[in-house]
């Protein structure tokens, strides 16, 4: 497999001395081509900041995070925003579509504002519509939307340009369970049919049992990882809700 992503000791401390708050502690990860990786913790645990950063949406205070053979760390303002707008697609627990827009002219925004071809453009929405069961629904604005449609549009719009890697910040906290799991199936399907790279930020252990990797995060730190290998969704749920447990009425750490 492909190493996508490398982090090496990655920290980021908010604030001066006695405000001094350490969020990440010299976290280090890689993250193959094709993982699904879901990342959990209690809250404050430092979650939301690792995506920030490996999204190149913020700075970290210390180490390297290098994104196919690229230390993001060492680029800046415009060179890091063409990076991010070519390589790295995003989903946000909100949507983030745009409401005086149809749904396909929301998924094809990312190749529109890259001046891809007419053609092209209308060819991928179609596929990517189809991915996400989105056919019926491509001439409707948001607000005719329902959640799990606007989820899943957004999902297709992140993934159009076919993206390095995607990250995805509580994608299901709106949505009703059949929404989330069609969401989720979604992207599951696209993780292991077209290869295509995820991580996810959830509070849910069924949310996180669809993917490949889940990823423990406590005190800034891997507290511990689990694989899907051959376990079924249900027994790695078991795996998840168990870790869980652990994590919250304490327990040895064992990454
Ligand atoms: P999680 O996503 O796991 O809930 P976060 O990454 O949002 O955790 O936050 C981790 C810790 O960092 C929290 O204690 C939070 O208060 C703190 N934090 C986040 N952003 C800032 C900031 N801009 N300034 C100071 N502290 C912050």
């Amino acid at each position: 497999m492909n190493e996508i992503m490398k982090i090496r000791n990655l920290s980021k401390i908010y604030g001066k001395k006695e405000v001094r708050t350490t969020v990440l502690n010299n976290l280090s990860l890689d993250i193959e081509e094709g993982d699904f990786i879901a990342v959990m913790g209690p809250s404050g645990a430092g979650k939301s900041t690792l995506l920030n950063l490996l999204s190149t949406i913020d700075k970290p205070t210390q180490g390297s995070i290098i994104l196919d053979g690229q230390e993001l760390t060492a680029i800046r303002n415009e060179k890091l925003a063409k990076l991010r707008k070519e390589h790295i697609g995003f989903i946000f627990q909100d949507y983030n579509l745009l409401d005086n827009m149809p749904l396909m002219d929301n998924i094809a925004l990312p190749l529109s504002l890259s001046n891809e071809k007419a053609k092209n453009i209308q060819q991928r929405v179609q596929e990517m519509a189809g991915l996400f069961h989105l056919e019926g629904h491509l001439k409707k604005y948001p607000h005719q939307l329902s959640g799990g449609q606007k989820q899943r549009g957004a999902a297709a719009r992140a993934l159009i340009r076919n993206p390095r890697i995607v990250f995805a910040d509580e994608p299901t906290g709106a949505l009703d369970s059949k929404s989330s799991r069609e969401l989720l199936c979604s992207l599951k399907e696209i993780n292991e049919e077209r290869n295509a790279t995820i991580l996810m930020v959830t509070h849910s252990a069924q949310a996180a049992s669809h993917a490949s990797r889940v990823l423990f995060i406590k005190d800034g730190e891997v507290f511990h990882q689990i694989y899907k290998g051959h376990h079924t969704r249900q027994e790695l749920y078991q795996k998840i809700s168990d870790t869980l447990t652990m994590l919250t009425t304490g327990g040895e750490r064992h990454a």
